[in-house]
């Protein structure tokens, strides 16, 4: 299979192409424009004889030089500081981005997965997230650039698989974390891992008491494959149930990474989802998916991950073995 992978060199692209070289694909491009994501991502799969990495902007099309059986659509920023630093980019890559990848995708009769997003419900209403969730999105705020981008997207997806016959699946994407987020990317993990290596104070913003589900990136990408093996269009969710506050991940990554750093807390985003929880009975049926990492040792490996990239001292030594430590932990 030749796999062309947008938005390759980001956080979950770069897994994605990685996992789709190790199960034998026989070429898997990955093309980016580098906005939020970088080469050094993908450093360790470039000179591989079945990758290539092109620095293109999907926005203004998508040229390739041979055939492509697959198209996964993953460009687009996805932190919150990442979009509302690049609103109209953002919206531009849901839309004209979209189109191309599907235009595409029709025209090598290729099998199309847009990567959507547990923002398409808003600050939910319902509980936890069904697909039929139609949800609760503020379409003027200033998150809006990504929640209504992602949804056009969406539709756009669906037109083209009811009007142009394309093999065209959604798959909405709940919080997902590993290595390769950037530090400073605003996202809760790579914030809270990189404050309390630091020994700085640990920000949670509002009252703590929102609620985020944390699904593991391998697993994520798991999920997504097993998308892109199937026909069906969806939307499916994909993300693990387990939810916790944001109080509670503040003090278990500071335990797990034996910080002394202070939880503080700041003023909570505009429109910032209160709870957040797929429910993912359909991706088991369809998919037969489910999370297999449990969090914490999703945390492990990525705090790992953090502490080596900052060439610190592993504070993973200092940290209780994991029986000990489940039992200590009431987070959900
Ligand atoms: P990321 O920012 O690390 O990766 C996005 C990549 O897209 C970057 O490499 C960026 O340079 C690239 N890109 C952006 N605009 C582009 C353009 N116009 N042309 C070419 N490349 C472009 O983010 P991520 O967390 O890896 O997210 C990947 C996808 O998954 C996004 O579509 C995002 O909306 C979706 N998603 C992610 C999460 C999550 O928790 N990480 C949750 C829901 C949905």
């Amino acid at each position: 299979m030749r796999v062309l992978v947008t938005g390759g060199a980001g956080f979950i692209g770069s897994h994605l192409c990685g996992r789709l070289l190790e199960i034998g694909c026989d070429h898997v491009l990955c093309v980016d424009n580098f906005l939020t994501g970088s080469p050094e991502n993908v450093a360790h799969l470039t000179g591989h004889p079945r990758f290539q990495l092109v620095s293109a902007d999907v926005v203004h099309g998508i040229a390739v030089e041979s055939t492509v059986d697959a198209v996964l659509h993953f460009a687009s920023p996805a932190s919150p500081a990442d979009y509302l630093r690049h609103p109209l980019a953002t919206l531009r890559v849901g839309a004209e981005g979209t189109r191309h990848a599907l235009d595409l995708a029709v025209a090598q009769g290729a099998r199309f997965v847009l990567a959507s997003t547990s923002e398409t419900y808003g600050d939910p209403k319902v509980h936890p997230q069904t697909e039929s969730y139609w949800g609760n999105v503020n379409p003027v705020g200033p998150r809006s650039c990504y929640d209504e981008a992602k949804r056009y997207a969406e539709a756009l997806t669906m037109a083209y698989r009811r009007s142009r016959g394309a093999d065209a699946g959604i798959v909405r994407i709940f919080n997902t974390f590993g290595p390769r987020m950037r530090p400073g990317d605003g996202r809760v993990i790579p914030t809270l891992i990189r404050q309390a290596l630091e020994g700085a104070p640990m920000t949670v913003t509002g009252d703590g008491s929102q609620t985020r589900s944390l699904c593991y990136v391998d697993d994520l990408v798991d999920g997504v494959l097993r998308m892109l093996g199937a026909s069906i269009g969806g939307p499916v969710n994909l993300g693990n149930p387990h939810e916790v506050t944001m109080l509670e991940l503040a003090h278990w990554i500071r335990r797990l990474t034996g910080s002394r750093s202070e939880i503080v807390l700041v003023p909570l985003p505009a429109d910032d989802p209160k709870r957040r929880r797929p429910d993912i009975a359909l991706a088991r049926v369809e998919l037969g998916w489910q999370p297999q990492t449990p969090v914490e040792d999703g945390l492990l490996r990525t705090i790992e991950w953090f502490t080596n990239r900052t060439n610190g001292p592993s504070m993973l030594a200092e940290v209780p073995a994991p029986a000990s430590r489940a039992s200590e932990l009431a987070v959900q």
